[in-house]
């Protein structure tokens, strides 16, 4: 359902709405492989144009509507969709060029989508899909065997897409659990955003793997908040609790004290969001007073989470925990319980049943227990490839392994730390410097909000570290003093050579840490 329970389907309107969207594609002319892209909010729509899509054998993009005009122009360069679905009003970034949405939306609404580039539709166009399916044809059951949309309309040039609505239709599944069914683009936070290309393999085996490795049940209810263009929105937590028979609520923007509300009124059992919304969650007065009695567990993904967060939960006794993924590995990984995550905290656990985990050291062998080496995992549960990049694909899947380019340790239980990534690593004289552990030291002086840290170029040691700092509101901490706090805990190579004070840190456009934008701010190496 909404958030503001405006629009609530069981799991059987959930199936007739997605077949009546599975038609509706096949009439637009939708073909198996074809593209259709979709931009808007969290909403249910999207998952009804995925499961439509699952019947139609077309591939799902869902779109980042945080993005710039140019940057969305070139991810839909990139996948070529023959529809792009957005949300009524022409809202999102594309609609501030000036009669775009509407022009070709006008086009989009004779149903026929043979010009040259996407065509658009208004999601509203979806809501109509089901009386339309319901006037072409006669009244049907589940089970029963249901009406072909190639029947129900001329297929256009979806004849492939319109004999696989109809088989699944009538339970006849061939088995295409390897056909691209998701394509998410990543957060780009390394460079150019990948089209990640997931398989129903990938997604079934990520939604069974957590579903019996958190131990989800129907009783589960879950506020989707992160958003649903990305791995964290649509596949962390809703496509496992659906699969658990569970209750999703698709929540449009992140409000600290509207979710805290949320999660009381519904009396919601698990959420996952990143550690930007924990900050602002545990920050909100009526954090240390609401009713969580209900909650088995607040998952943090995505990036590192500050120890603070942790220590917030656990001062309310509420069960706190760190989940690592990536769009390429289902994202969903590792398992800790709420106990062993108060014990380790910083930890994301031990694999999940289905998933095999290396940690490979620069040589190549198995890291010993607290060395650091590259996180590789394998499983069903990953990706198929990089959409149009058989090189990068090449690179990333290694016989059947995923190399994930994230450092991480095991303790000698085997709990897994994500150290950081390893081309954020900085080399110093030769030494290595793991980011995040400066950061976590910086976070802990009393006048630091948060901190990032980077290699910038240095003549003598190859790299010197240096760090970016946002004073908590009024306080003014010298370069010195956060020098000397470091060598009070670190080797001298690792504390921060050059320190500088920003106001708030660059994110990304999914609200990551944006280090690359980080290295300029501290000028032309020394000489
Ligand atoms: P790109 O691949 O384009 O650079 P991205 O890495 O942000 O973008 P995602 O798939 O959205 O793409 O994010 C996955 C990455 O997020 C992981 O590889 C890891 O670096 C980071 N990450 C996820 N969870 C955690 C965590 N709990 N702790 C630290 N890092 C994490």
């Amino acid at each position: 359902m909404d958030e503001s329970g405006g629009c609530r389907l069981t799991y059987r309107e959930l199936e007739a709405r997605s077949k009546a969207a599975a038609a509706l594609l096949v009439r637009l002319g939708i073909a198996s492989g074809d593209r259709i892209a979709v931009l808007c909010p969290n909403d249910v729509r999207m998952l009804i144009l995925l499961f439509a899509c699952r019947l139609t054998g077309a591939v799902l993009v869902p779109l980042n509507r945080r993005l710039h005009e140019r940057e969305l122009r070139q991810i839909v360069g990139d996948c070529a969709p023959k529809l792009i679905w957005h949300q009524e009003g022409g809202s999102g970034p594309w609609s501030g060029s000036a009669g775009n949405v509407g022009s070709i939306g006008s086009a989009a609404r004779a149903d026929g989508c043979d010009g040259a580039g996407p065509c658009w539709l208004p999601l509203s166009r979806l809501d109509e899909a089901e009386e339309e399916a319901a006037a072409e044809t006669s009244p049907q059951s589940f089970g029963s065997p249901a009406p072909s949309p190639a029947a129900a309309s001329p297929a256009g040039s979806g004849d492939d897409a319109a004999e696989a609505a109809a088989a699944a239709s009538r339970g006849e599944r061939q088995d295409d659990s390897d056909r691209p069914w998701l394509i998410i683009y990543t957060g780009g936070t390394t460079g150019q955003p990948k089209g990640v290309v997931l398989t129903a393999r990938s997604l079934y085996w990520n939604a069974l793997n957590t579903v019996a490795s958190w131990q989800l049940t129907e009783r589960d209810i879950t506020p989707t908040v992160l958003p649903m263009f990305h791995t964290g929105g649509l596949n962390a937590l809703t496509l496992p609790v659906l699969m658990a028979g569970g209750k999703v609520i698709c929540v449009e923007a992140f409000h600290p004290e509207r979710m805290i509300d949320l999660l009381e009124r519904e009396g919601c059992t698990i959420v996952l969001m990143v550690p930007t919304m924990y900050h602002l969650l545990v920050e909100c007065p009526r954090f240390a007073s609401a009713d969580f009695s209900r909650m088995s567990a607040f998952l943090s993904g995505g990036a590192p989470c500050p120890l603070r967060i942790y220590e917030a939960f656990a001062s309310r006794g509420l069960p706190f925990k760190e989940g690592y993924g990536a769009t390429e590995s289902g994202p969903n990984n590792f398992f800790i319980s709420a106990a062993e995550a108060r014990r380790k905290p910083g930890s994301v656990g031990l694999p999940m049943l289905f998933t095999d985990m290396r940690l490979a050291a620069a040589d190549g062998r198995d890291a010993a227990a607290g060395e650091v080496g590259e996180l590789l995992l394998r499983g069903r549960h990953l990706f198929h490839s990089y959409w149009g990049n058989e090189s990068a694909t090449a690179e990333a899947l290694q016989d059947g392994w995923f190399h994930t380019g994230d450092l991480a340790r095991a303790d000698r239980d085997g709990y897994c730390y994500i150290v950081g990534r390893k081309r954020d690593m900085i080399i110093t004289g030769g030494e290595n410097v793991y980011p995040l552990e400066v950061e976590q030291l910086l976070e802990r002086h009393p006048e630091v909000g948060s901190a990032a840290v980077v290699g910038i170029p240095h003549p003598k040691w190859g790299e010197a570290v240096a760090a970016a700092v946002v004073p908590k509101p009024g306080c003014r901490p010298s370069e010195r003093s956060l020098q000397l706090f470091c060598a009070d805990s670190i080797a001298g190579y690792k504390v921060p050579k050059r320190i500088v004070l920003l106001e708030e840190l660059p994110k990304t456009a999914v609200g990551k840490l944006d280090k690359k934008t980080l290295v300029p701010l501290f000028g032309p190496p020394e000489a």
